[in-house]
């Protein structure tokens, strides 16, 4: 049987995956690149990321400072040589964005603007008003467009990864207009899968978000590092969990109580509204703890107050925002305050993978969210990741491209068995199956309840041992599930069988490293170990697939320059 074949597959059209093919194809025109995507690629997550994208570009930032605030922002979780790079890279990447065309916004001197971010000292978040994301994902969509090199597979759905004498060699991909199962081979395989927020009920992140390239490397054998530190962002809109940029408080936004007290003060005195987000979130439910939120139908929240910036400044640079506000609150930012509320929005860890984005398994690299590079550690600051997808992504396309130029050819004889088997796999479980009794929705819907409520802001031992349990008893009602679509073309109830499968995995890995992490670090605080235990805890969690729960081990964090300090602001 003929497969179709490449040097370099990507799987992901967001960011990350479009930065690393058009890198591999830089690196050496003579390499054919295959880019897998489920959805279309511009309806990656990416498309929603409003506020920017953080380089050291003006003259009074430095490299520094950047990989300083980076550190001290992971709580010292970052591995610090990893920082180093990263915070060199990201200006080349973005003036390399300006190149492709990016309509960054501007100073009135014609150079890229800047706007402070959650925990960062200085400037150095540059912006297309607050559609960042959207602006970029178009500009390396558009460049990925002239390379002929670049074949793409829009709207496949990649359900397991080609392991063959320990060495990636391509993916197993339902092509979702025919029903059909392909064999993609190639010599060198990228993940640039995203993020896996839709475990979470109260999420940002987009439907798509299920952390399928997460679990397809677990499966094949890969840890997934760090998997407790899971981002809650402030500023939701309840109900929706639609995301207010942190560029509202970057552009001078206030946070108030029901008591009308900017409360920050007690939490962040020094950076107040510009705390990073994790603090600011625990600050948030402690207030509501003690009776200083005010109540809606969709719980408690804070008031986000931008009205002090005018209607002139609210248009230029929160377009989008007061948009979001009429649409989906009913109100007018420029007269009424915006309610918010703590809501999962990002995965610090991901898919084990070093400074060139390589996992341990030959072959196989991880870039963007999906991946776990140690840049992020304990959390995240708003606006790395953007950088992060171009600058990891980059590394990625031309670590991939050079394994390939010497990597030996696919042989099709096991891909062909490897085919069959995957097919029969998800028919047999799927869509042949009779009898199943449980909803995809509803087993879904109570693993979301149940992460929010155990694996949220705040953790317990007891809670997220009640966690283990209920994510158990949901994967034993999981293999009784019925599928209620029998189509081929399109089978939405097929695809949502098999990323509640991928988040299942996932969440365990969340729930197994949070319950072993017995200290409070970064977005992780634990209620019964509230201080930060740098003698048993500065230390990657990486956690393995066994038949049971996952096997944790812990490797040493990188220090290079930055000696682990109290993280206060
Ligand atoms: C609302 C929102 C706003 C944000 N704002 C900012 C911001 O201002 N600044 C910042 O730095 N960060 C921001 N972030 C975070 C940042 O946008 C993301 O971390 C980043 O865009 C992720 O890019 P990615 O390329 O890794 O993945 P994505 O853009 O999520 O793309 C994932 C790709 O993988 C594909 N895929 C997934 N599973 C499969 C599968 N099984 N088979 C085939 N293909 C698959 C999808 O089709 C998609 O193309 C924001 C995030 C959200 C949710």
């Amino acid at each position: 049987m003929e497969f179709e074949s490449y040097d370099v597959l990507v799987v992901g059209g967001g960011l990350a995956g479009l930065r690393a093919a058009i890198a591999a194809v830089e690196a050496n025109p003579r390499v054919k690149v295959g880019l897998v995507s489920k959805v279309y690629p511009m309806r990656s997550h990416t498309v929603s990321a409003e506020g920017g994208a953080a380089a050291a570009l003006r003259p009074e930032d430095s490299y520094e400072n950047h990989a300083f605030d980076t550190i001290k922002g992971s709580d010292y979780l970052a591995d610090q040589d990893v920082v180093e790079a990263f915070v060199r890279e990201a200006p080349v990447e973005l003036i390399q964005m300006e190149h492709w065309g990016c309509p960054w916004t501007r100073d009135p001197d014609g150079k890229i603007s800047a706007r402070p971010f959650g925990g960062m000292t200085t400037w150095r978040t540059c912006f297309a008003a607050d559609k960042t994301g959207f602006h970029m994902l178009h500009t390396v969509f558009q460049t990925s467009l002239k390379y002929d090199q670049i074949h793409r597979h829009d709207e496949a759905f990649v359900t397991k990864l080609l392991i063959e004498d320990s060495r990636c060699v391509g993916v197993i991909a339902l092509d979702q207009r025919s029903g059909r199962f392909d064999a993609i081979t190639a010599k060198s395989v990228i993940l640039a899968t995203g993020g896996l927020g839709r475990v979470y009920a109260f999420t940002t992140n987009g439907n798509i978000c299920t952390g399928d390239g997460m679990a397809l490397a677990y499966r094949s054998g890969v840890g997934l590092k760090d998997m407790e530190m899971v981002q809650f962002h402030p500023t939701g809109l309840p109900f929706t969990g639609i995301l207010i940029t942190e560029a509202v408080r970057g552009e001078g936004g206030y946070l108030t109580n029901s008591e009308g007290e900017r409360f920050l003060k007690r939490y962040v005195p020094n950076k107040m509204e510009l705390g990073p987000r994790d603090i600011i979130s625990r600050a948030m439910v402690t207030e509501f703890e003690e009776g200083r939120g005010f109540e809606g139908p969709h719980g408690k929240y804070m008031h986000l107050d931008v009205r002090h910036l005018g209607e002139e400044a609210i248009d230029r640079k929160l377009p989008f925002m007061r948009e979001l506000g009429r649409e989906f609150v009913g109100i007018d930012i420029v007269h009424e305050p915006i309610p918010v509320r703590p809501v999962q929005h990002y995965m610090m860890g991901g898919v084990d993978a070093d400074i060139s984005s390589a996992t341990p398994i030959p072959g196989l690299y991880a870039a963007g969210e999906c991946a776990n590079v140690g840049l992020n550690g304990g959390n995240r600051l708003g606006s790395n990741s953007l950088s992060e997808c171009l600058v990891f992504g980059a590394a990625a396309g031309r670590a991939a491209a050079h394994y390939a130029s010497s990597a030996k050819p696919v042989t099709t004889n096991p891909v062909d068995a490897m085919l069959w088997d995957e097919a029969r796999r998800v028919e047999t479980a799927y869509l042949e199956k009779t009898g199943g009794d449980e909803r995809i929705g509803t087993i879904r819907e109570e693993m979301q309840r149940d992460m929010d409520s155990g694996a949220g802001v705040f953790r317990t031992k007891e809670g997220l041992e009640k966690l283990t349990d209920q994510l158990g008893g949901l994967r034993e009602r999981f293999e009784r599930i019925k599928i209620e679509d029998s189509s081929r073309t399109f089978n939405t109830d097929l695809t949502a069988a098999l990323e509640l499968d991928f988040m299942l995995e996932v969440s365990q890995t969340i729930v197994a490293s949070a319950l072993a992490r017995e200290e409070s670090r970064g977005a992780h605080a634990r209620r019964d170990f509230p201080e930060r235990n740098d003698e048993k805890f500065l230390k990657h969690t990486i956690a393995y697939k066994t038949d049971t729960r996952p096997r944790l081990e812990y490797r040493d964090v990188r220090i290079t320059n930055f000696k682990p300090q109290a993280r206060t602001y």
